[in-house]
């Protein structure tokens, strides 16, 4: 193995290096037919096999019902930004989004674009920090959807309780999918960019209600209607091959380690272990509220903007690489997902223990 730092990006973000090693394979020779994952065609009978597969171990881990299709869809999960909205929500009609971040405010805008956005819920006065209770927002009545992001990845919050409604239930899981055990039943859409928790960029994830695919308006553009891609099993035209391959993989590793139950466990240790060095002194104060910290990500600050400089350059000369915060936070963020290893969870909490004993304020 070559030397390996401790990679806290936000995204694209560390995968088991065995399924590095195997992606290498995999280019080079797949399957022992003499071409490349890059050439091989994806209608072939081997690629079709690990889609099949990839939807196969999705439904597993994720316990998905009968009654919704899983599609793998490209541009990102900034398109279904568009997508929900485009295919969900009828001309004039209302739905209700709840404004928790940078995403949520993202989807926010091209929602408009479509109809009448009613945010029911804002935490931009406080920049972000914290993700509402359930008593903390009104449903609109007329409200067709309700949309949330489950992690803000920014911010480091996430719903630990999921919002409850009678209406349609939506959520972009970007960053936290596969990281929990969830009730997929309860949500009519799910949608996740697999770059964070998943695999390689270039493939988006979508669960959908089958009931919802006829909902699509006449006059959208075929590649944007989730029953064009849902009809041709995510094959209507080429799919991102390389990025299902390696979310198949990662789905595999997941499940030979146990599943969400598992995962969720470790990530639950693995993020306590940083909250408690923040917890146990003032030198680091964490950006979220503590109801509403994220598993996922950890957005933190010090004592100044000198201090903080100082501490992403040390650790970047340790091995602790992408701790610089979003730029549109600044301070600092671990992001710990499903691959990070609890041993790089304790190299970094022993690094903010010696830098804050050795930088007094
Ligand atoms: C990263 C991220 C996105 C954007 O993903 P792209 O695939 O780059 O469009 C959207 N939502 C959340 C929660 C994210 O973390």
């Amino acid at each position: 193995m070559p030397q390996r730092v401790c990679n806290f990006s936000a995204g694209p973000a560390t995968l088991p290096y065995d399924v590095l090693e195997q992606t290498a394979k995999d280019v080079v020779d797949f399957q022992g037919l003499g071409m490349g994952l890059m050439e091989v065609s994806h209608r072939s009978k081997e690629f079709m096999a690990v889609v099949d597969r990839t939807e196969e171990l999705l439904r597993e881990l994720m316990q998905i019902p009968n009654g919704y299709k899983v599609l793998f869809l490209q541009g990102g999960a900034s398109s279904q930004f568009f997508m929900v909205p485009m295919n969900l929500l009828s001309i004039g009609k209302k739905a209700t989004y709840l404004n928790t971040g940078t995403w949520a405010k993202k989807a926010i805008k091209e929602a408009q674009l479509f109809g009448d956005i009613d945010v029911a819920y804002s935490s931009e006065a406080d920049n972000f920090n914290r993700v509402p209770h359930q008593d903390e927002y009104t449903i609109n009545e007329e409200s067709e959807y309700l949309y949330f992001v489950s992690n803000n990845t920014i911010f480091g919050t996430q719903f630990q309780k999921f919002p409850e409604t009678e209406t349609l239930l939506i959520s972009d899981m970007s960053s936290d999918i596969l990281s929990r055990t969830i009730d997929v039943s309860k949500f009519s859409l799910i949608f996740a960019g697999a770059q964070k928790n998943l695999g390689p960029a270039g493939v988006t994830v979508v669960i959908i209600r089958e009931d919802l695919l006829s909902r699509a308006q006449e006059a959208i553009p075929t590649m944007l209607k989730y029953s064009t891609h849902a009809d041709k099993g995510s094959m209507f035209n080429t799919p991102p091959c390389i990025a299902i391959s390696v979310v198949c993989r990662v789905l595999e590793w997941l499940k030979g380690i146990g599943g969400t139950d598992v995962i969720q466990q470790r990530n639950e240790q693995k993020s306590a272990i940083v909250y408690e060095v923040m917890d146990s002194g003032s030198y680091y104060r964490g950006h979220a509220a503590k109801d509403s910290r994220s598993h996922m990500n950890v957005s933190f600050n010090l004592p100044s903007p000198e201090l903080e400089a100082q501490f992403i350059a040390e650790a970047t000369d340790e091995g602790l690489h992408g701790l610089k915060g979003h730029r549109s936070i600044g301070g600092c963020r671990a992001s710990i997902y499903n691959a990070f290893p609890i041993e790089g969870v304790q190299k970094l909490t022993h690094f903010m223990e010696m830098f804050a004993q050795k930088n007094p304020v």
